[in-house]
């Protein structure tokens, strides 16, 4: 019956506090969570205030058209309402892209978001990766020119490594890509990697120029609401006309609206997550550096540290309740720690420095 979802894992989602608690008997308080590169300082206190106001509307259905959050995107990114479909969270937006086309082939990097790999198994597609682990444009071209995939993902900058190749370099080779393969750039990361580099910055307006591309932003990770599930997709109307035929309707909950809706109203708050990010991502170089541990330049809100015996570090870690991501199923001693608060981090490498 389930033939098609044989070879298909299921998401393996960071380890939430809960299981902690439970499993090690540490208090919900004490434990340090840095593995879904999720914002530390949470959303903006005007987003809980204008939540908190709002409660009692949670028994009407939510506005389906998204109008006031699809006008305010719109202004931010210069583009028309009709360019802009609204997912529970951008995931939601993949699965639309992946499903609408049922592709045989899709094409990645050598590791990148799981997502992209679970969407295209569920209607029966081959997975073709880089060779790289990190984004070679060259290496995506080989392989699209020899096996003319239906969808290529650009993760840009790319989870879970970090790294992010230059908005420059993802146009010319959108040049080269012919109509008939989509190509999503999944830029969840963006406000982070434009702040820290204006190169890489992706102008959502130029995707509209393009008859194949779509561009996915995220409200999880620089707005800090990741539980209320929002996320968009820009791109030229036809594109998103179909994507809507897939959307169930009230895909997002009258609250999450509300939320990412006044979200966007506070760039200050946004500005001083972003920010302190890179700030704080400086004390885990300095770290690394000390240890003669390697790490990947990133350009997001978490950081790749080698380091031996990453499994055993990454469960010793967990027993003080602090949360990191293991990169050893992906074959190679790391871990992937998203960039907590200041207190946080402090703790995390004074731990670490004693276990590693
Ligand atoms: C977090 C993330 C997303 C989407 O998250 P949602 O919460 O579904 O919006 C998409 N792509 C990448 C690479 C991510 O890291």
């Amino acid at each position: 019956m389930f033939e098609k979802l044989k070879n298909l894992k299921t998401y393996e989602a960071g380890k939430p506090i809960e299981l902690v608690v439970r499993e090690y008997g540490i208090k919900p308080g004490e434990i340090i969570k840095l593995a879904s590169n999720e914002n530390p300082y949470g959303p903006s206190p005007k987003v809980i205030e204008k939540v908190k106001k709002n409660a009692h509307l949670m028994h009407r259905y939510p506005d389906d058209s998204f109008y006031e959050l699809k006008e305010k995107l719109a202004k931010i990114h210069g583009v028309d309402k009709k360019n802009i479909i609204i997912g529970a969270g951008s995931d939601q937006v993949i699965e639309f892209a992946v499903h609408a086309i049922s592709p045989k082939k899709v094409l990645t990097a050598g590791i990148t978001f799981a997502m992209y790999e679970i969407y295209s198994k569920q209607v029966g597609a081959e997975i073709l990766k880089t060779p790289s682990a990190k984004h070679s444009l060259n290496e995506f071209y080989e392989i699209y020119k020899k096996e003319k995939p239906e969808i290529i993902f650009l993760c840009v900058p790319n989870n879970p490594l970090g790294e992010c190749i230059d908005a420059k370099d993802v146009f010319d080779f959108i040049e080269k890509i012919d109509e008939e393969t989509l190509i999503l750039i999944d830029g969840a990361y963006q406000e982070f990697a434009s702040y820290k580099d204006k190169s890489k910055e992706i102008k959502t307006k130029d995707i509209l120029k393009y008859k194949n591309v779509i561009y996915t932003g995220t409200f999880s990770k620089a707005y800090g609401l990741g539980g209320m599930r929002v996320g968009y997709g820009i791109s030229n109307e036809y594109i998103i006309s179909n994507l809507h035929k897939l959307r169930p309707p009230f895909n997002i909950t009258i609250l999450s609206q509300i939320a990412a809706s006044e979200a966007l109203e506070d760039s200050e708050w946004v500005d001083m997550g972003i920010e302190n990010n890179f700030k704080e991502m400086q004390k885990y170089i300095d770290f690394a550096k000390k240890k003669g541990f390697e790490y990947i330049e990133s350009y997001t809100n978490f950081i790749v540290i080698y380091i031996p015996e990453s499994t055993k570090i990454a469960n010793k870690l967990l027993k003080k309740g602090i949360i990191v991501r293991d990169m050893a199923s992906y074959g190679f001693d790391a871990l992937r720690i998203t960039i907590g608060k200041p207190e946080e981090n402090d703790k995390v490498l004074k731990t670490l420095r004693e276990i590693s």
